[in-house]
């Protein structure tokens, strides 16, 4: 186990701000994410986890406790029958080369979901998901280090009660569990259209109708190019706010103000509106605040140009959320969990 002392949160997140933390520990075996956690908290030190720090805003105040990275990579087969394959990684992989490892064998399931930065470990906590695929979709089941019984435990499909951007690592059970690794099953059918409306689009404009999992991975990594701000060179949390999730009466509000609303059926009378459709729509695209620009290609997410502070980045989210409910009464909410400074009870609660 590596453990670095007085490491700046902003170089451990993708939005590039954050405090000092006192420690940061790399584990590399799976005996060492109890042992640190016993040390930890024999100290009184409170925990946290990050991967890839590409969805996690750290606070000014930095962190007073242990950072704990699992930098445990591996990717293995553990099963196989006539249609699909069972894969399991280990929670320190880049999330993209297992997507990478599955096209390589021709497998599919994740491949719509290629290019999503950060780690296989994280991609359970908010049920990751990028043209018309979702963790869920493929999810079996995973192992994690359980904080409050101190021990590993297996949590299947049902366990963590996965919904649109989230499940109960974001939710009731946040911090409880330390993500070991995940079981994803894939098949071996290929790819059946119809795609993710953008990603039919673009195959439909270039007369593509053979699909495999490599030519879906090659067109999305295509796309996300073109739309997202790579966070080595523009700090950014991708997404900065989920998408809306509007009652009727809400969708019907926006149209009389808008005839050519991009909303889709969500079930049970809901409609999801692109969180970045309704950003442009209140002119906001291009603008920058407080050092915090909303990216000219895609109004979903905020880049980082100059700030240093976390108010500065509450004021500009805070701007643009009270822009958006003003003009069309629907209260978006940020993507991003945020990395707040333990308060009582640490142990139990921040990790
Ligand atoms: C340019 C860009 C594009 C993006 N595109 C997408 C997209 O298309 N779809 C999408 O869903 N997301 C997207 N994201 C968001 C982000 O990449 C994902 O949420 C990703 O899963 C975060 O992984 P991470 O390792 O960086 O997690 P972090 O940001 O480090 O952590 C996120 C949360 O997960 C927890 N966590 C991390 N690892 C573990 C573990 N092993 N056990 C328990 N908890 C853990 C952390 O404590 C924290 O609460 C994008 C981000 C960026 C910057």
């Amino acid at each position: 186990m590596n453990v670095l002392t007085n490491i700046p949160l902003s170089q451990l997140t993708t939005m590039r701000l954050g405090g000092i933390a006192s420690y940061v520990a790399d584990v590399t075996t799976r005996d060492e994410i109890p042992q640190i956690y016993a040390n930890a908290k024999k100290a009184n030190q409170p925990v946290y986890i990050v991967g890839g720090g590409s969805n996690l805003i750290a606070h000014d105040e930095g962190f007073p406790g242990v950072i704990v990275r699992i930098a445990i990579p591996g990717i293995e087969q553990v099963e196989e029958d006539a249609e699909s394959v069972t894969i399991r990684a280990n929670g320190g992989e880049a999330w993209d080369n297992l997507v990478k490892y599955t096209v390589d064998r021709n497998l599919t399931g994740i491949e719509a979901m290629s290019g999503i930065p950060g780690t296989v470990g994280a991609a359970p906590v908010q049920n990751i998901g990028a043209y018309g695929q979702e963790l869920a979709d493929t999810f079996i089941s995973l192992e994690a280090y359980d904080t409050r019984e101190d021990r590993f435990v297996l949590l299947t499909w049902e366990d963590c009660d996965f919904s649109y951007r989230h499940s109960i690592f974001r939710g009731s059970e946040q911090g409880r569990y330390i993500i070991y690794s995940v079981k994803l099953k894939l098949w071996k059918r290929p790819p059946m259209p119809p795609f993710y409306n953008s990603l039919q689009a673009r195959f439909d404009s270039m007369h593509i109708t053979d699909f495999t999992p490599q030519i879906v991975r090659e067109h999305v990594l295509a796309i996300r190019a073109d739309k997202l701000p790579d966070p080595a060179k523009m700090a950014n949390s991708g997404s900065f706010f989920k998408n809306a999730i509007v009652e009727q009466w809400q969708l019907d509000n926006i149209k009389n103000q808008v005839e050519s609303v991009k909303a889709f059926d969500f079930g049970e009378g809901k409609f999801k509106i692109p969180a970045g459709w309704l950003i442009e729509h209140c002119n906001l695209r291009g603008e920058s605040f407080n050092g915090f620009k909303v990216h000219d290609g895609n109004a979903v997410v905020l880049v980082n140009e100059s700030a240093t502070s976390y108010s500065q980045l509450a004021e500009a989210r805070d701007h643009i959320t009270s822009e958006v409910f003003t003009r069309f009464q629907v209260q978006l909410e940020q993507e991003p969990l945020e990395l707040t400074p333990p308060t009582a009870q640490p142990i139990e609660r921040v990790v």
